[in-house]
């Protein structure tokens, strides 16, 4: 069947999606507890997509007009053999970007690799620079590990390295500035998040320890003079971005709850499932592996359900920390 396809994927509020995050798989090394529950139930391995899959998805989506796919996950440097991966989306010719959100465990020895293979930039998540706590904030992580793998990153050169930190009132909240001191230091970008109320978590009342970028960005700005920036690169997504005037790192502000960024929405999410997720805060969703596994699969019926599914993309997100959940998904299934 030879059919033709447009050169970009268009929303019905004329929003035009360019970027992907592919979540290679939803097992991780840590149990952040704004993330995953202690125990956690992960999805069985044959119902995750294979690397292979996950190629095509890749591939079909950059010849859709996507310009930027992010690896995510879960921990996407534990999933076996991710390099092959990384390698043949590296090579794939319509994209611009690969880049990769990690916790920064395997870095070590991955940081190398993934820069030769062609990851331009990356994100690590990091929401304690004490040992004690940052254990307790990802109940397995090793605080150690992933500073070393921060400075295996920034030694492999890679274009931009972002923290993440998810600042959470009474327990981390104390280290604001010392986190902004440790990019400063390091001449890297640091972005805080505002949690989101995905998944059913027990260990705090996301309404108590909710901390507004506002907040935030006041206290910081007291220490250091903060001068909004614009986007010059594109890359900023919905974080807003600022300076400051005697260091090169950008501190950015990523605020789901006090900022809505929906009508300037160009991304979508395929879960390690395969579910291709039209918005973080909605459900609606679009079955690739059941088109990736059909005896009929061809990448040309890959594209047509992926051109379908963009009518299904909602125009915005409602989401609330008091009371339940409205989306019951953890962010490890859906591809932070
Ligand atoms: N494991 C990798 C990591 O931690 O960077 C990649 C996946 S993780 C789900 C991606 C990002 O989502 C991390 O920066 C993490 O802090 C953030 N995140 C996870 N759960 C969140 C939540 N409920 N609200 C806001 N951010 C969250
Ligand atoms: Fe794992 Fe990342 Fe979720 Fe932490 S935020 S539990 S590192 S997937």
């Amino acid at each position: 069947m030879n059919e033709t396809f447009p050169s970009t994927l268009i929303d019905r509020f004329q929003r035009q999606v360019d970027y992907v995050r592919l979540s290679v798989t939803d097992r991780c090394d840590f149990r952040c507890v704004y993330c995953m529950a202690e125990e956690m139930t992960f999805v069985p391995k044959p119902q995750v997509l294979t690397l292979e899959e996950l190629a095509q998805v890749g591939t079909a989506f950059s010849e859709l007009g996507v310009r930027k796919i992010r690896l995510t996950g879960g921990e996407p440097l534990i999933r076996n053999n991710i390099m092959s991966l990384v390698q043949e989306l590296g090579r794939l010719p319509e994209l611009d970007e690969l880049v990769l959100t990690s916790n920064g465990s395997q870095l070590q020895r991955m940081a190398g690799q993934l820069r030769e293979h062609g990851v331009k930039r990356i994100n690590i998540s990091l929401d304690s620079l004490q040992p004690r706590k940052f254990r307790h904030l990802t109940r397995h992580g090793n605080l150690d590990q992933v500073i070393c793998g921060i400075d295996a990153a920034i030694a492999a050169g890679f274009e931009g390295i972002k923290i993440n930190a998810v600042i959470l009132r009474g327990r981390n909240d104390d280290e604001v500035l010392d986190l902004v001191e440790f990019a400063r230091g390091r001449a890297i970008d640091l972005a805080f998040i505002e949690e989101m109320p995905l998944g059913n978590i027990v260990e705090h009342d996301r309404e108590i320890s909710f901390c507004s970028s506002e907040e935030l960005r006041s206290r910081i700005g007291a220490r250091y003079p903060l001068e909004p920036l614009g986007d010059p690169t594109g890359h900023a997504g919905p974080a807003r971005y600022f300076g400051m005037q005697d260091n090169p790192s950008r501190i950015g502000f990523i605020s789901p709850h006090s900022e809505n960024f929906c009508h300037l929405c160009n991304r979508v999410r395929v879960t390690a499932e395969g579910r291709l997720l039209l918005c973080l805060g909605n459900e609606h969703s679009v079955d690739l592996r059941a088109v990736l596994r059909s005896p009929d699969y061809s990448l040309t019926r890959l594209k047509q359900a992926i051109i379908a599914a963009m009518d299904m993309k909602p125009e915005r997100h409602h989401f609330d920390n008091g009371g339940e959940p409205q989306i019951v998904r953890f962010m490890n299934m859906t591809g932070g």
